[in-house]
């Protein structure tokens, strides 16, 4: 029986709270989105031009992902808002029959775009077709996102690095964010179908966080994303900035840190109390070669590979290191290693084993949250990364502690 005390619903959303782990803030929880269920905590694969870099739609679902990021800025360029329109949206142009979460377009234009400026107005930039004035307000955001169909979309936000030293023009631009996602909601054409989340602002200043999620959470949206996070701040503030916001947000919504995907965040993440996560860096440190496993990260372009037959890793239930006899391709590191430097084979491989692996991970802290094995999951993960000890990174270890998990006992 579900109880109504841990559910909150939402026209295109409901979330159940499963379980929450007695020692850290970690939880678990369902997520029933239009196009299904997720399980949380979740890793999202970012899939830039509504392609995965290497992976067809179909080996994406073998990874298990149902719930991949598109970029509305590179959507909005290519195929742009009229072919969106006129297919019915990002889902039957890719024919992806799952979920979508869609970036606001926002931070990639000042991320991309060197002449991106920004006023209260919205982001103006030159196109880079034919460089001819152009302007992304919080309103052609919602409009774009609306025509691409995303079940999560993000709202504009002023997105400064957080290590920006100006405190005046953090305030405004976290003083903005919400005025934005007020704009946002009134241009928000279908709330019946997709989901808005807002964005939490503030850098690195606590109480400039806190402020803010008081303002976001005042308009209820059906999740929350705390961002600017991942550019470049001491890890230490960054798990300082989550726990800050989490300790204010609601418990039955979604929460979501943006651009995060190193394991180690991951499960340092959910251990200070966020449930969903995206970033390129699996995808992207595949096609540089790179296999994630929980022994680390292996450079599958090493010449010691050259002649190791075993999988990518032992025991990974993807499609490229799964037996031959179990449906899978049996692929070795050598052959792995083999193509790794000039074929595309090899990092469309790598690729299909990171996402597995990051998926893995998170299905594998849900487990051990439901059954309140969250604190001793986080202590092998550790010990798996590293051969000792010492070398454990500080950041972690602190920020553990005060959720009650001490690695060093
Ligand atoms: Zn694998």
């Amino acid at each position: 029986m579900v109880m109504a005390f841990n559910v909150y619903e939402s026209p295109a959303l409901k979330f159940e709270l499963v379980a929450k782990c007695n020692t850290t803030r970690a939880r678990a929880s369902n997520l029933t989105l239009p196009h299904g269920p997720v399980q949380l905590p979740l890793f999202m694969p970012v899939a830039t031009q509504a392609s995965l870099k290497g992976l067809t739609y179909e080996q994406l679902e073998q990874t298990s992902c149902r719930l991949c990021l598109n970029n509305t800025y590179h959507l909005g360029l290519k195929p742009g808002q009229e072919t969106l329109d006129a297919v019915g949206g990002a889902h039957k142009l890719q024919g992806w029959d799952h979920n979508i979460l869609t970036d606001s377009g926002g931070f990639q234009m000042v991320s991309l775009l060197e002449l991106a400026t920004i006023t209260e107005e919205g982001v103006r930039f030159l196109s880079p077709h034919d460089g001819s004035p152009m302007l992304l307000t919080p309103e052609h955001s919602m409009s774009l996102q609306n025509s691409i169909g995303s079940d999560i979309m993000m709202q504009l936000d002023d997105v400064l690095v957080t290590t920006s030293p100006d405190a005046a023009r953090m305030r405004l631009a976290m003083e903005r964010s919400v005025r934005w996602l007020d704009r946002c909601i009134a241009a928000h054409k279908k709330p019946e179908t997709q989901n808005l989340f807002c964005i939490i602002q503030g850098g690195l200043d606590l109480e400039m966080r806190k402020e803010c999620c008081e303002e976001m959470v005042k308009r209820d949206t059906p999740g929350i994303a705390i961002g600017g996070l991942s550019g470049g701040e001491a890890k230490d503030d960054f798990c300082r900035v989550v726990e800050t916001c989490t300790a204010l947000l609601p418990d039955l919504k979604p929460r979501y840190v943006m651009g995060i995907g190193f394991p180690e965040d991951l499960v340092v993440s959910v251990a200070l109390g966020a449930d969903m996560f995206d970033c390129v860096w699996p995808t992207r440190t595949a096609r540089f070669g790179a296999a994630v496993t929980r022994h680390g990260v292996l450079n599958m372009r090493n010449a010691r590979f050259a002649h190791d037959f075993g999988p990518v890793e032992t025991g990974c239930g993807c499609n490229c290191c799964l037996s031959v006899e179990k449906g899978g391709m049996a692929v070795t590191r050598a052959f792995v290693h083999h193509n790794s430097a000039k074929e595309t084979v090899g990092a469309h491989l790598l690729t299909i084993h990171n996402v597995y692996y990051q998926l893995n991970l998170m299905r594998q802290i849900r487990e051990s949250i439901i059954s309140q094995r969250f604190p001793d999951f986080i202590k092998e993960f550790f010990g798996n990364l590293y051969e000792d000890k010492k070398d454990y990174p500080t950041w972690a270890v602190d920020a553990l502690r005060r959720v009650n998990v001490d690695l060093m006992k």
